[in-house]
C-alpha cells in the first residue's frame, strides 16, 4: 500500500468518514500520518483520594458507596454517586448519562480518571472516565494520542485509522540523504513517525518528535536556500528613480517618523534604486508603525509606474490595510482594490481584468493575490504583512508571478538575531527598535478571577470616556464550535453587568469572513464598545481608540502570543491597559505572566519565556503561532533548528545537489 493513496482505501473508512477527514485536510494516507496528536493522555497508577492533587487529572481506585442518583435539572440529567477508597471519598458527577445506573453497583471497585475539584467542601470529580480494574491494567503507563478532531470524527476512529495506516504502510522511505542520517545519527523516519503517534514513554516521545522537527526544519531550510539561490543575484528589473511624491507623503503625515522607521525606509529606498532585486524583512515590535513604511513603499512603486501587491494573513487584516491604503494614498491618485477568498466571483473577474489592463495600482488581499488567475501588468513590489504566516513556498509563487518583483516582508515576531539569520537567511533585515514618542507604555496587571467586577467597573469608565474594549475569551482547544459558544456565552453574561446602552459584540473563528469584516468595521468606526473575541484579532488589527484589553485564562497562552494580543491596545495617544486574568492557583503561572507585567519589549519577553520552559516542552503553547511548521517551534526547538541548519550547510559544503532533493514536487508540497 502506498502513502499517496486516498484515505478511504483504508479498511473501515468509507466515503462519509473520508469527508470528515477532509475537514481536517486529511485526504491521503500520508496526510493522516501527518495528523500529529495535539496532546497525549497518560494513564498512571491510581493515587489515594487523600493525596490526589486538586485541579489536575488523576486516577483513583475506589468502590461504589451509594446508589446512583438521577436528578433532572432543567434540561440536564444529573447522575451522581459517591465512591471511596481507604483514605477518603469523592462525589462523581455525570451529565445526561442515565444508563450509568446499570453500570455501577454498591461495593464494586472501579478505576476513575478525571479532575477533582472542591465544591461545597466536598471533593467532586466531573465526568470521569471509568474502567474496570482489568481494563485499566492494559492501559496503564501507556500514552494515548489525542488528535485534532472535527464533529462526527471521534478520537477512537482517528486513532484506529492511524494505527492501521502505520501497519499497512510498513517501512516508510527516508527522504533525507542517507549520508545525513548517518552523520547526524538520526533515527529512521518511520520509527519517529510511529513513536510520535504511539509513544511508549515520555522520553521516547520527545526523541521521536524531535526527529520529526529536524525533518521539518531541514526541508524548510533546503527550500529557503533554493529561493535565495534564485533571488539574491537577480537583477533589479524595476529600478525606482522617482521619490518626490513619497517624500511629500511622509512630510504630510500627522506625525514624525521614528528613527527606526526612517532607517528602514532609507534601506528600502537603497534596495529599490539598486542593481539587484530587494528581499527585505522589516522587523518591529507590535505598534512600532510598520504599516506606514509599507504604504510609503507602495506609493513609490506606483509613482515609478509599477503595480504593487500588499498581502495579509487574514481577511480582516487585509480589509483594514485596504481601507488604510485607500484613504492615505487617495490624495496621490493611487487606485486600489481588495481581493480575498470571499470576494464574489463576478467581482474577482472584474479585478483580474482591471489588473491586467493596469487600471489597478495596488492590489490588497490575502493568499488570493498569488493564485494562478491573478495576472499583473507590471508588478514590481510585493509586500507581505506579518509574514511568519506565509511560507517560503508562497514567496516562491510570488516571485514567479512577476518577472522578479521586489519583496518586502513585515513581521512583529520577536526572534533573536541568531535565529533570524537562519529563518530569514534569504532576506536582508531592517529592525525598527523604537516606538513613536507620543506613545504611553501599556499599564499591565495580572489578577485572579475575583478581580473581574472591578475590571468591569473600570471598563465602564473607559467606555464613558469614549474608548473601546477588547475581551479575549477563555481559550478552549477542543473545537471552533466550542469557542464560538464560549464567546457568545461570555457576551450574554456581560449583558447583565453593563448598562443597556453599552454595545457588546463577538468575534470568533466560526464566523464567515464577511461577518468578521462587518464586526471589525463597526468596531473600527466606534459603533461597538466591547468586543468579546477569540484570538482571531491577534494579528495586526489597528484601532487606536481601544484602550483596554482583558484576557481571560491568560495562563493558557504563551507569553509571546499574549504580547501580540495586548499589542492591540496602546496604539494611540491615550493611556492603555492590559488586564490578564490568571485562573490558575499555581505560583509559577502568575510568575510567568509577571514577565509581561514588567516589560513591554517583545524581544525580552520571548527570551524570558524561553528560559522558563524546558526544551521539548511541546505541550505548552506554541510561541511562533502558525509559523510554518506542524511540530517545530523555532523558540522551543532553537537547538534543532541550528542542527538542521548545520545539516544543510554540510550538504552545501559537500557540493550535494540540493536542487535534486526538491525536484520531487510531492516532497515539496508536503514539507512546507
Ligand atoms: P505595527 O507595527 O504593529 O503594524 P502600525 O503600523 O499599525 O503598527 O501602527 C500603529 C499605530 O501607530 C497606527 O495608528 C499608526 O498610525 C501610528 N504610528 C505609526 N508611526 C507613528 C509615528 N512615527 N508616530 C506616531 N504614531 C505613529
Ligand atoms: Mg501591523
Amino acid at each position: 500500500m502506498h502513502i499517496k493513496e486516498p484515505i478511504d482505501s483504508l479498511k473501515g473508512i468509507g466515503p462519509k468518514t473520508a469527508l470528515l477527514f477532509g475537514k481536517l485536510k486529511v485526504y491521503t494516507i500520508e496526510d493522516l500520518l501527518k495528523l500529529y496528536p495535539r496532546n497525549y493522555l497518560s494513564y498512571e497508577e491510581p493515587v489515594d483520594v487523600r493525596e490526589a492533587e486538586i485541579g489536575k487529572r488523576v486516577t483513583i481506585k475506589a468502590s461504589i458507596q451509594s446508589y446512583v442518583d438521577i436528578k433532572k435539572v432543567r434540561s440536564l440529567t444529573l447522575v451522581t454517586c459517591t465512591v471511596k477508597d481507604g483514605t477518603g471519598s469523592v462525589k462523581l458527577v455525570w451529565y445526561n448519562s442515565p444508563f450509568l445506573k446499570q453500570v455501577f453497583h454498591i461495593g464494586q471497585t472501579f478505576i476513575f480518571v478525571g479532575t477533582i475539584v472542591i465544591r461545597n467542601h466536598q471533593l467532586v470529580m466531573e465526568h470521569p472516565e471509568y474502567y474496570t480494574v482489568k481494563q485499566y491494567e492494559t492501559l496503564i503507563s501507556s500514552l494515548q494520542p489525542v488528535y485534532p478532531l472535527t464533529e462526527g470524527l471521534s478520537n477512537k476512529i482517528v486513532t484506529k485509522a492511524v494505527n492501521s495506516a502505520l501497519h499497512l504502510v510498513g517501512e516508510i522511505e527516508e527522504r533525507m540523504p542517507k549520508e545525513l542520517i548517518e552523520k547526524f545519527s538520526l533515527m529512521p523516519f518511520g520509527e519517529a513517525l510511529t513513536g510520535t503517534h504511539f509513544p511508549e514513554s515520555m522520553e521516547q516521545l520527545t526523541e521521536c518528535r524531535n526527529r520529526l522537527v529536524f525533518e521539518e526544519f531541514f526541508w524548510f531550510l533546503v527550500h529557503m536556500r533554493m529561493v535565495r539561490e534564485k533571488t539574491v543575484k537577480a537583477r533589479n528589473q524595476f529600478p525606482f528613480t522617482n521619490w518626490t511624491e513619497t517624500e511629500k507623503f511622509i512630510e504630510g503625515l500627522p506625525f514624525i517618523l521614528t528613527k527606526g522607521q526612517k532607517k528602514a525606509l532609507e534601506e528600502i529606498r537603497a534596495d529599490l534604486s539598486g542593481s539587484t532585486v530587494m528581499n527585505r524583512l522589516v522587523q518591529g515590535d507590535v505598534g512600532s508603525g510598520k504599516t506606514v513604511v509599507a504604504q510609503a513603499a507602495l506609493l513609490a512603486a506606483v509613482k515609478n509606474g509599477y503595480q504593487a501587491a500588499f498581502m495579509a494573513p487574514t481577511e480582516v487584516l487585509a480589509m483594514q490595510h485596504f481601507e488604510g491604503v485607500s484613504k492615505d494614498l487617495e490624495a496621490f491618485g493611487v487606485k486600489t482594490a481588495l481581493l480575498c477568498g470571499s470576494t464574489r466571483l463576478s467581482e474577482k473577474r472584474k479585478i483580474y481584468e482591471a489588473l491586467a489592463r493596469g487600471e489597478i495600482d495596488v492590489l490588497i488581499g490575502t493568499h488570493a493575490l498569488i493564485q494562478e488567475k491573478v495576472i499583473y501588468r507590471n508588478i514590481a513590489l510585493v509586500i507581505t504583512d506579518e509574514q511568519h504566516r506565509f511560507g517560503v513556498r508562497q514567496r516562491m509563487a510570488l516571485s514567479r508571478k512577476g518577472e522578479e518583483p521586489h519583496v518586502l516582508v513585515m513581521s512583529a515576531t520577536p526572534i533573536p538575531r541568531t535565529l533570524a539569520i537562519i529563518m530569514y537567511g534569504d532576506l536582508d533585515i531592517s529592525v525598527i527598535k523604537d516606538m513613536p514618542a507620543s506613545r504611553k507604555p501599556i499599564k499591565n496587571c495580572v489578577v485572579g478571577p475575583k478581580y473581574r467586577p472591578t475590571a468591569y467597573k473600570f471598563m465602564l469608565e473607559q467606555i464613558k470616556e469614549g474608548h473601546q474594549i477588547y475581551i479575549i475569551c477563555p481559550m478552549v482547544e477542543a473545537s471552533e464550535n466550542v469557542e464560538a459558544e464560549n464567546v457568545a456565552e461570555y457576551r450574554e453574561s456581560l449583558l447583565d453587568i453593563f448598562p443597556e446602552k453599552v454595545v457588546i459584540s463577538c468575534l470568533h473563528g466560526k464566523m464567515t469572513p464577511d461577518e468578521k469584516n462587518g464586526i471589525m468595521t463597526e468596531f473600527g468606526a466606534g459603533k461597538i464598545d466591547i468586543l468579546v473575541s477569540t484570538t482571531v484579532i491577534e494579528v495586526g488589527i489597528n484601532n487606536p481608540n481601544a484602550t483596554v484589553m482583558m484576557i481571560e485564562n491568560a495562563e493558557k497562552f504563551g507569553l509571546a502570543q499574549l504580547h501580540q494580543l495586548r499589542g492591540r491596545v496602546g496604539r494611540g495617544d491615550s493611556q492603555s491597559y492590559c488586564i490578564m486574568i490568571c485562573s490558575s492557583e499555581k505560583k509559577e503561572a502568575a510568575e510567568r505572566l509577571n514577565i509581561l507585567n514588567t516589560s513591554n519589549d517583545g524581544f525580552y519577553i520571548a527570551n524570558e519565556d524561553l528560559k522558563l520552559r524546558g526544551p521539548g516542552d511541546f505541550f505548552g503553547v506554541r510561541q511562533s503561532g502558525d509559523m510554518l511548521f506542524h511540530l517545530g517551534d523555532i523558540y522551543n526547538h532553537a537547538d534543532i533548528l541550528k542542527q538542521a541548519n548545520d545539516a544543510v550547510a554540510y550538504l552545501e559544503k559537500e557540493k550535494y545537489p540540493l536542487e535534486k532533493l526538491v525536484e520531487d514536487d510531492s516532497v515539496y508540497s508536503i514539507q512546507l
